[in-house]
């Protein structure tokens, strides 16, 4: 069959679910990832045929759209900053959101606001890779510093940020064994050492310090999942979404618990956050030793 007439097949099959730029995308993306074809391939070869066992895997991702199968579980990998992870429903797709909550913290050590690391401070970014300015107080944080992801996922925290943060010892947790897989998998694929552990974040009994907790705990309100879109609903792990109605900031309170025993004397929180729960969040920090 012609290449040009499976995307035609593509816009007909999908053209009451999606809009026309978003069918384009995962045909382009589908003939990238199983023919490794450019994505311009149909403006120079417009007459280029497939043979049947080429068209299978474009026809079996076709059927998986319809029924609004995320293409990230579809063809098993998800961008992440600079990273490319392997994602399978037992994790998160790795969301923008995040990608910003990452930034912030290699934002706030490279420029110091953090007062995590000293002089052999280094970030790992190759363009970027300069050594920190050294700090005042040398005592403070002998390094290497650590960090811990709480409710790591695919790792795209984490592993993240071990890639750029040359000098930190980086932890990660989740309860999912089929998560921990999956981060365990994508932090050997992108050359980093993490030390993952099988730990339910309400429960736990972990007796190590960190310099920086961060997580992006599950923070959507039962009450707010009919805005949420099928195909986040129908395919993304429940239980790293959704949070009951009556305690909605379950997670971000044991966190704040954890983070005031664990958390070194100057150390750092990042969380993702409800954006409805602002104020409310804001809140559980009163009255704490921080
Ligand atoms: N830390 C992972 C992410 O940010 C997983 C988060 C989660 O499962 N709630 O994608």
């Amino acid at each position: 069959m012609l290449l040009k007439e499976i995307k035609d097949i593509y816009h007909k099959e999908l053209g009451t679910i999606y809009p026309k730029e978003e069918i384009d995308s995962f045909f382009y993306s589908c003939i990238e990832h199983y023919l490794n074809l450019q994505r311009f391939i149909l403006a120079i070869q417009p007459g280029i045929a497939l043979t049947k066992e080429e068209e299978q895997p474009l026809f079996e991702a076709l059927s998986e759209l319809k029924l609004e199968k995320p293409l990230q579980y579809i063809l098993g990998t998800a961008h992440f900053m600079d990273l490319e992870l392997y994602v399978d429903e037992n994790v998160l797709i790795p969301r923008p959101e995040t990608e910003e909550l990452v930034q912030w913290i290699l934002d706030d050590i490279r420029s110091q606001k953090s007062d995590v690391g000293s002089q052999k401070l280094q970030v790992g970014n190759p363009e970027l890779k300069a050594e920190a300015p050294c700090s005042e107080d040398e005592s403070f944080h002998p390094l290497p510093f650590s960090v811990l992801d709480i409710g790591t996922g695919s790792g795209c925290i984490s592993i993240a940020l071990a890639k750029h943060l040359l000098n930190a010892k980086v932890f990660a947790l989740d309860v999912s064994d089929g998560a921990l897989d999956v981060a365990q998998k994508n932090a050997v694929s992108n050359g980093v050492d993490i030390t993952f552990l099988h730990e339910d974040i309400l429960n736990t009994e972990l007796e190590l310090d960190f310099d920086i907790i961060v997580s992006n705990p599950p923070y959507v309100r039962e009450l707010e999942k009919g805005g949420i879109q099928k195909n986040v609903k129908d395919f993304e792990p429940g239980t790293a979404l959704f949070v009951p109605d009556d305690d909605p900031l379950v997670f971000y309170r044991v966190i704040i618990d954890f983070a005031e025993k664990h958390l070194s004397e100057k150390g750092k929180l990042y969380f993702e956050i409800n954006q409805y729960l602002g104020k409310e969040t804001q809140a559980l920090f009163n009255h704490r030793n921080f």
